[in-house]
């Protein structure tokens, strides 16, 4: 079973190259948020609890997203691999998850940028409203083609609450303090990998590729197209 974690403060595009694997090599992709938006919309008592950190973008507590990976991960279609998008997201997630068993390929991609590009992505962030569609456009880069409407259901496209300016600043706060040390963390594992994710979304991901065929990870093999 492989493993992709996926680092990257918020605004990187963490989602969008998870999106990207996941079609190219079928595993499935596990976002944390996506899990919490998910509770947060039905009003979940979990989903109520997360909602208060979530809006002011602190993390919400480890008990909460290590329990959902642990039974997300443990379902049939990640038998053969997945995709982690948003955890871990600090070290003791990281230890948490090393308790699930049958890994046999894990590798960590950072995608890097500044704080100046993320502030401005961030900004110009839309989500679709509808729960069950979620897609993602931006502004500035990936439009939608009706204004305020999504291309792929017609929900209102909305800003997520947590891409507020003062809400983002607070995220970026807490991701260098909190998921950076796990920079050097995955660097001691010695399945750490940088990558730049200044440029197009296309050229991020043909550097993904790359990294994953040349570090042998066994995922190429499994390549659906
Ligand atoms: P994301 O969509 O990954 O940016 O996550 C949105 C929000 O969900 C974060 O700002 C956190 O409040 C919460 N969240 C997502 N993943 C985690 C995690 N692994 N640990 C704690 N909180 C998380």
């Amino acid at each position: 079973m492989i493993r992709i974690i996926l680092l990257g403060p918020p605004g990187s595009g963490k989602g969008t190259q998870a999106d990207f694997l996941e079609k190219k090599y079928g595993f499935p992709k596990i976002s944390t948020g996506d899990l919490l938006r998910q509770a947060v919309q039905k009003k979940t008592s979990l989903g109520q609890k997360a909602k208060v950190f979530m809006d002011r973008g602190d993390l919400v507590s480890d008990d909460i997203v290590n329990d959902m990976i642990k039974e997300r991960a443990s379902q049939a279609d990640c038998r053969n691999g997945y995709i982690l998008d948003g955890f871990p997201r600090n070290i003791n997630q990281a230890l948490q998850l090393e308790k699930i068993d049958g890994v046999y390929g894990e590798i960590a991609l950072d995608i890097r940028l500044s704080n100046q590009t993320l502030i401005k992505r961030l900004s110009a962030r839309r989500v679709c409203s509808n729960s069950t569609c979620g897609a993602t456009y931006n502004l500035l880069a990936r439009y939608p083609k009706s204004e305020g409407l999504c291309d792929a259901c017609g929900g209102k496209l909305i800003q997520r609450p947590d891409d507020k300016p003062e809400v983002i600043q607070e995220r970026l706060r807490v991701y260098n303090l909190q998921t950076e040390p796990l920079v050097d963390y995955y660097k001691k594992k010695r399945i750490y990998h940088s990558v730049d994710g200044e440029g197009e979304i296309e050229t991020v991901f043909k550097e993904i590729c790359a990294i994953l065929n040349r570090e042998n990870t066994g995922i190429c093999k499994a390549e659906v197209v």
